[in-house]
């Protein structure tokens, strides 16, 4: 890409150079969900429009963006920023677990997604998780994991066929 953009297209890297930068320079955490604003609070938090009730859980901003452009979901965010590593010294501590509890000591979430990535470190996430805000009067639900719409068994791996099988719920 920027070889690209030396070679053809300086005037677009001037742009980006430009964009990136105030982007550095206005982006921060929100307030509330920890995912990029440039406000204190951002644009979906702040949103009258949103379930209040339904708190989905990420690991990234990224996250948040992947499920905004599928639809579909009208409730609120709160972005963890990682996943627990101990390998890599991320504990509970690093990813704002702190900020959750007194999110939801608010009363105002009813049920709280559990919507890391299906990794090893995703799911270990969950799982703590879970263990932590069982003691909640909350519901407590994850993200299905399955065969990919269009996908056909033969081709999809071991790992996520069991994953579909474990998953299966009644027609
Ligand atoms: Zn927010």
């Amino acid at each position: 890409m920027a070889f690209h953009l030396l070679e053809r297209d300086r005037v677009g890297a001037q742009r980006l150079a430009h964009v990136l930068g105030s982007a550095l320079e206005k982006m921060r955490r929100c307030r509330l969900c920890r995912s990029l604003s440039e406000a204190e609070v951002c644009t979906l938090c702040a949103s009258q429009k949103r379930d209040r009730s339904l708190l989905c859980v990420v690991e990234t901003p990224a996250d948040v963006a992947a499920v905004e452009a599928a639809g579909g979901y009208r409730g609120l965010y709160f972005v963890l920023g990682g996943h627990l590593s101990p390998l890599d010294g991320i504990g509970p501590g690093d990813i704002g677990l702190d900020e959750l509890d007194a999110r939801l000591a608010q009363g105002e979430v009813a049920e709280v997604i559990l919507a890391t990535n299906p990794t090893v470190e995703g799911e270990a996430t969950a799982h703590y998780l879970a263990e932590t805000l069982r003691q909640r009067p909350l519901k407590l639900t994850r993200i299905a994991h399955g065969v990919p719409l269009g996908g056909e068994l033969e081709y999809v791996d071991g790992g996520t066929l069991a994953h579909a099988m474990a998953g299966r719920k009644p027609v």
